[in-house]
């Protein structure tokens, strides 16, 4: 197969929700139709469950499952699918944030009952930033929930889309009788056995005909031709460009635990998603089909047993091939590195693979080279853009409980905010190091790890910081950046990468100090024009 044809038929997208929408419900049914998998619950939940906060074996567990649950990729119908977890736990959510870098489009799982939740919020807010395309499927038709207009309402409020309903539940709940296709005009009437993989569409190419009726009953029939009536009245019909210019949202209905509606959530995706696009880097756009292989890590993965102490970073390819045993520039420090068994990912498997192509992610061994959002190249002077860090919710100091260990602490903290799972600041009046997290989880985790994996005891003292939030003077040589500097000292910290973060202790003295120095700007994420 010609190298075009290899992007063409590629599409590289993450499923978002909020914890339970039924994610890997849905997953684990569209890897069926690929063949991947020949059983449902073949798909490892990457949930965290409540109360586990302090178990020790529920991290390592986590940790597990979030290396074989990180790509999953099948085949369907010739095209080549890249599914990118996103977990969907708050505590988790800067691994998300990052990861929907390395997608070229998203598919949103409501829950119908609970319609959009907080972290279908987030999620949706960071894609929309992106004009990420997406689109929206509406699960759990099998039960009661709200009623669609409100639902999509409700979408088109909180999320700030615009939606365009692809496919119509006929009655809800214990009334669910299906689902009436508006992009293919079939009917797909629903008997709740979610061993059937092939669903059975009937065509209906005209509501008004009297089959209808005969396969629903002539009430839900009715209901149907009004409330269609009344979505090609409301919403615009569905424009390809404009959803993926991430304008337009299309919306499909179903029961993913039922198998239903899925199908056609998928073979609409396969036409209409995106292919692998081009990726703004800070020097020039990269297009896929460039010959030159160009690539960036979105994620970095410890290995799970300390006496192997390499690493697996994920590598989005956004041009050209990338060939095993071929030096490749590492940009950031110049070396040039090849490797010799780079893993491709298929259902949940790994595999050494000799060529990848755009879209596809591979996974490299390391022995600390890479830190998220490193580039590589064949020996163009690129940096990819778009992998900020975003204020941590949480502060504590990390103080070192075993002075023999000093050297095992600081290179363990060093590795571990390269994998990105917490980002360290240092004080600038004192040296002291600030450790801050999305959830309160992190900091179990980075005590075992760096206990287990470095040998090395830390202990943490609560600081009072409501935000960080990373300085951005007007004029760095005026006065007024100056006093700054000199009042603010107490609450001013570098990052890991040496720029200046202010940390705001409450809101209220953040507003206070925004208003005392107009000149200077204060940032909630690290990257910023
Ligand atoms: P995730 O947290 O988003 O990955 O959600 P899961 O896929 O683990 O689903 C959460 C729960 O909802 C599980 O108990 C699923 O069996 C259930 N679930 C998923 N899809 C459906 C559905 O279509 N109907 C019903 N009734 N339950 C569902």
């Amino acid at each position: 197969m010609s190298f075009k044809k290899e992007i063409e038929r590629r599409r590289t997208f993450g499923i978002i929700s909020h914890p339970d929408a039924g994610k890997t419900t849905l997953t684990e049914k569209l890897l069926l139709f690929g063949g991947a998998i020949q059983e449902a619950g073949a798909v490892k939940s990457n949930k965290i469950k409540k109360g586990a906060t302090s178990d020790f074996m529920e991290i390592e567990r986590q940790r597990g499952i979030s290396v074989a649950t990180s790509v999953l990729a099948f085949e369907y119908n010739g095209t080549k699918i890249n599914i990118l977890d996103t977990p969907g736990h708050k505590d988790f959510a800067e691994d998300t944030f990052r990861t929907l870098t390395a997608v070229d489009s998203v598919i949103v799982v409501i829950d119908v009952a609970k319609g959009v939740e907080e972290q279908t919020e987030k999620l949706v807010e960071v894609c929309r930033m992106r004009n990420i395309p997406m689109i929206v499927f509406i699960n759990k038709l099998d039960r009661e929930g709200k009623d669609a207009f409100d639902l999509l309402d409700e979408i088109e409020q909180k999320l700030g889309l615009k939606v365009v309903p692809m496919s119509f539940p006929i009655g809800m709940g214990y009334d669910f009788k299906g689902i009436y296709n508006l992009w293919e005009k079939n009917v797909n009437l629903f008997s709740g056995d979610s061993r059937k993989h092939i669903e059975e569409t009937i065509e209906i190419s005209d509501l008004a005909s009297e089959e209808l009726d005969e396969l629903v009953g002539e009430t839900s029939a009715n209901t149907l031709r009004e409330e269609i009536e009344l979505v090609e009245g409301i919403y615009p019909s569905f424009n390809k460009d404009t959803y993926l210019k991430g304008e337009l949202q299309p919306v499909f209905f179903g029961s993913a635990l039922n198998n239903f509606g899925v199908r056609e959530l998928l073979d609409c995706f396969v036409e209409i998603a995106p292919r692998p696009r081009p990726k703004q880097s800070e020097e020039r756009l990269v297009k896929p089909d460039e010959n030159k292989f160009t690539g960036f890590v979105f994620k970095i993965h410890a290995n799970m047993d300390p006496n192997h102490r390499d690493r697996l970073a994920f590598v989005k390819i956004v041009s050209g091939e990338f060939k095993r045993n071929t030096p490749y520039l590492h940009v950031r420090n110049g070396k040039k590195l090849k490797f010799s068994s780079p893993n491709a990912f298929f259902a949940e498997k790994k595999e050494i693979v000799d060529i990848s192509y755009p879209g596809d992610i591979v996974g490299l061994h390391d022995t600390g080279n890479f830190k998220i959002g490193d580039t590589l190249t064949e020996g163009e002077d690129i940096h990819y853009k778009g992998i900020p860090s975003f204020s941590p919710e949480h502060f504590r100091y990390i103080n070192n409980a075993d002075p023999l260990k000093s050297k095992q602490l600081y290179k363990g903290i060093d590795q571990l905010m390269d994998e990105g799972v917490a980002q360290l600041f240092t004080l600038e009046l004192n040296g002291r190091k600030v450790i801050g997290t999305v959830g309160a989880l992190q900091y179990e985790v980075i005590q075992y790890r760096l206990e287990h994996e470095y040998g090395a005891k830390c202990s943490y003292e609560n600081l009072a910081v409501h935000k960080a939030c990373w300085v951005d003077p007007d004029d760095p040589k005026n006065d007024e950046y100056k006093e700054f500097l000199r009042v603010k000292q107490r609450y001013l910290a570098k990052d890991k990468q040496g720029q200046l973060v202010f940390l705001a202790d409450s809101p209220f003295s953040l507003q206070m100090t925004q208003q005392k120095y107009p000149s200077i700007k204060f940032h909630f994420t690290s990257e910023f024009d």
